[in-house]
């Protein structure tokens, strides 16, 4: 992963150095050496994320860092505040200030790459949603996002896995009364716990007493449920080996101890909000791509859809030597649904047929709206009396029943079916929808509300 990485420092050599380094893990670093200078550059070049040292003269870092998060072109771009060993105070004034992370001076190289990439993978997500939700609202898919991903107040499900008492409390106190603490001293226990349940993080201690925190992190790395599930460390100070195992294992941040409760809450957040981010944007591919192989109005799969569907279906027939039908239904005299009593009544009347139709197939056809008043059924491993068996079905449905209209009147409409089936091994897609085709024009020529399997 790159990025772009604005250092701020108003000592040159202290850029210099922060410069060096995130270079050499392929950064893309501008530089600025006042407050000034890197609000410029925050307009200008759109850094994916800023280092902002906090002493500095004139305008502060924590001014710089008030006035980019006041800016509504700005307020994305995450900010790591640099500060001066132990100081507390400033902690707290850079949460205040809108800050996302904090780095302490000297500034050690593991801390500096795992909390950048951690920040500019959010803004990536962030970014991405962003995109969506902009393009979602262009197609009228506002309901699609919830604007509370937003807002800055995220209350996640977190497990922790600590079997330090005094420890586990620290982080009770900490972030109990703004998130969901579950804590779970048995590691065995806690990955059972971890794929069952519903987290937004899993806080491991890497110095469990008596079982290697690792294993338990390679675990939830490689189970279905918790790949995606966001980690973090807390390490003991002597443990730099084992922290880069566990940063190379895929372990998301990690906490020194003693651990510092506004680094804590930072944290934590940062990584509730990315875990959010990833899942919406799952649900929005998801829903993207259920748009683009559903009709609609009915809810159907599409023509596309079946094309490529029935492609398969046909090449595993013929291969394994099972039979296949095909069916197309057509509602009679749609037009005059429009014509009589307008389209809404007809849209109506299709997907009240559409529902008949769903209900009346087995879990393994597939339904879907071929065009305007018709519709293809894909029957796998079925022959051709079976199939007229199901066509017989679908067309009483229709006639049995009158259809409602919006308005509460109702109406009688009947449907016609041609059924077409897989007959030789030359066979393709066209000639068994041919074949279904010519029979429904059969059907429509011989007085409708009639299955046909053969045509005349
Ligand atoms: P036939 O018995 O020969 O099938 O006659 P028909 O009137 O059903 O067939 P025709 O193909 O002449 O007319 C189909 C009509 O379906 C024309 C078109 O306006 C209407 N239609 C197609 N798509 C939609 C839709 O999404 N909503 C509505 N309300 N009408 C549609
Ligand atoms: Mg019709
Ligand atoms: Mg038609």
């Amino acid at each position: 992963m790159t990025g772009r990485v604005l250092v701020v420092d108003d000592i040159p050599a202290n850029v210099k150095l922060l410069e060096a380094r995130l270079t050499a893990e392929y950064f893309d670093v501008m530089t600025a050496l006042s407050g000034e200078e890197a609000l410029a550059a925050c307009l200008q070049k759109a850094p994916d994320i800023v280092l902002l040292d906090v002493m500095m003269p004139g305008m502060d870092g924590f001014e710089v860092c008030r006035r980019l998060k006041a800016d509504s072109r700005t307020v994305h771009v995450p900010v790591i505040m640099v500060t001066a060993l132990d100081q507390i105070a400033d902690r707290i004034k850079g949460l205040e200030a809108g800050a996302d992370d904090f780095l302490t001076k000297p500034v050690n190289d593991t801390a500096l790459i795992t909390r950048v990439k951690s920040l500019i993978r959010l803004k990536m997500l962030t970014d991405e949603l962003r995109m969506r939700s902009n393009v979602g609202r262009d197609m009228g898919l506002e309901d699609a996002f919830d604007p509370l991903l937003f807002s800055q107040e995220l209350r996640g499900n977190v497990l922790v896995v600590d079997d330090r008492r005094s420890s586990s409390e620290r982080l009770a106190a900490a972030l109990g009364n703004r998130h969901a603490l579950t804590i779970e001293p048995d590691p065995q226990q806690a990955l059972f716990r971890a794929t069952e349940g519903d987290w937004d993080l899993v806080i491991v201690s890497l110095d469990l007493a008596n079982f290697d925190a690792l294993r338990l992190v390679s675990q939830l790395r490689s189970l279905d449920r918790t790949r995606m599930l966001p980690i973090l460390l807390l390490v003991g100070e002597d443990d730099r080996v084992r922290l880069a195992r566990g940063l190379d294992m895929g372990v998301n941040d990690y906490l020194q101890r003693p651990v510092e409760r506004q680094e804590l809450c930072a944290r934590v957040k940062t990584q509730i909000r990315r875990k959010r981010y990833a899942d919406s944007l799952r649900d929005c591919v998801q829903q993207t791509m259920e748009m683009a192989i559903t009709d609609g109005l009915t809810g159907l799969y599409n023509r596309r859809f079946m094309q490529t569907h029935l492609d398969q279906t046909l090449e595993q027939a013929l291969r394994l030597e099972r039979s296949l039908a095909v069916l197309i239904c057509d509602m009679d005299h749609f037009k005059s649904v429009n014509d009589t009593y307008g389209h809404d009544a007809g849209d109506a009347v299709l997907k009240e047929l559409a529902e008949r139709m769903r209900g009346s197939v087995r879990g393994v056809d597939l339904v879907c709206r071929y065009g305007g008043e018709e519709f293809v059924v894909i029957l796998p491993d079925t022959e051709l009396d079976t199939a007229g068996i199901v066509a017989e079905r679908i067309r009483s449905r229709v006639a049995a029943e009158p259809f409602l209209l919006p308005d509460g009147r109702t109406l009688e409409r009947t449907v016609s079916v041609g059924i077409g089936a897989l007959q030789a091994p030359t066979d393709t897609v066209e000639t068994i929808l041919k074949r279904a085709d010519a029979a429904l024009y059969t059907a429509k020529s011989s007085g409708r509300n009639r299955v046909v399997a053969k045509a005349a």
